[in-house]
């Protein structure tokens, strides 16, 4: 038996978190400042409100039977957008720290503040 279960993924958290506030630093949404909806760990990529709105053909379904055009955020890569630190309101990176009980937390680069509550 073949078994080729190969372990690409390396933990690379995600810098966002759902409900943090972005920035859209590429693509063609640069600019834009939304919440993140959604963070896809697998992919690498986040759900942003408003932010690369696709229209989507969908085929007829049991609840929509007419099918159609349907607008919608289209999952956008996470090193396209920039966590916007609630401490000091600029985009920034961040960095991750434990804490003494363990807890990871992230710290902003510009302030130097926590930026999870
Ligand atoms: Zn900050």
């Amino acid at each position: 038996m073949k078994s080729t279960i190969r372990n690409n993924s390396k933990s690379t958290d995600a810098h966002v978190k759902k409900d943090d506030k972005v920035k859209v630093i590429s693509g063609k949404d640069k600019g834009k400042i939304g919440k993140v909806l959604k963070v896809i760990n697998k992919k690498n990529r986040v759900l942003v409100e408003n932010v690369n709105i696709v229209k989507r053909h969908t085929k007829p379904t049991a609840k929509n039977r007419q099918g159609g055009i349907v607008e919608g955020e289209a999952p956008l890569h996470w090193s396209s957008v920039m966590l916007i630190c609630n401490k000091c309101f600029s985009p920034s990176r961040t960095s991750q720290q434990k804490l003494e009980d363990g807890k990871k937390v992230r710290v902003c680069k510009k302030c130097n503040e926590i930026v999870d509550a």
